[in-house]
């Protein structure tokens, strides 16, 4: 049993999730958060539930989703995984941070690198690494087959798609990962956004108007 807890930071709306299982350890992903009473709400959560928390995971590396590695990072001690094709995608964060708003913005050092081929486990749960590039060059997305569930970052939202005129984006490639990766998982699968509310694969597949398969 997996509990999916939804936050959502900042002037892009982005969603930050925190991930645990019965073992009580869990990890955040793409934690956007950057004002005080941002931090706050998660360290308030996670303190509430009495997880630990272990790992710090990055769907992909735009600034949105970054805004907050270095702050959870260090609060608690945890590693921070990013796709390994995402590196220079963070790095150009910090060149930008401060025009885009975010003056106080601090890199935060990455300790392990994640492909398709890695195994990630959140407290006892195996989850599948799916690479889906498009949006972002090195976009990773993650599946838990028995719960059911896709950490889809920016690559398939609620009615729309990631937008793909960012560096590194592609239209097509970003369109090939959605029908090969993300709808080929089973239709009642619920595909958790990295911004709005979540979706099944079923109903993007039908209804979505830039993937659907008619
Ligand atoms: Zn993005």
């Amino acid at each position: 049993m997996i509990h999916i807890q939804t936050f959502i930071f900042g002037p892009f709306q982005e969603n930050t999730y925190i991930i645990h299982d019965h073992s009580g350890v869990g990890a955040i992903f793409d934690p956007g958060c950057y004002e005080k009473s941002e931090q706050d709400q998660l360290l308030q959560y996670v303190e509430a539930q009495n997880i630990k928390i272990d790992k710090v995971i990055n769907t992909h590396c735009h600034i949105d989703h970054v805004l907050g590695n270095e702050f959870v990072k260090k609060h608690f001690q945890a590693p921070l995984l990013i796709p390994a094709l995402e590196d220079p995608v963070l790095k150009a964060v910090q060149v930008y941070a401060a025009s885009y708003g975010f003056p106080q913005y601090q890199e935060a050092e990455v300790d392990e690198f994640l492909s398709e081929e890695d195994e990630l486990v959140i407290g006892e749960t195996p989850w599948k690494i799916l690479f889906v590039p498009g949006h972002s060059p090195g976009h990773l997305a993650f599946y838990q087959e028995e719960a059911q569930v896709c950490l889809g970052g920016d690559v398939l939202f609620n009615g729309s798609i990631g937008r793909t005129d960012l560096p590194g984006g592609d239209y097509q490639t970003l369109i090939d990962s959605i029908h090969q990766k993300i709808f080929a998982l089973d239709d009642d699968v619920t595909v958790y956004s990295g911004h709005g509310p979540s979706t099944t694969v079923g109903h993007e597949k039908q209804t979505n108007p830039f993937c659907a398969i008619s």
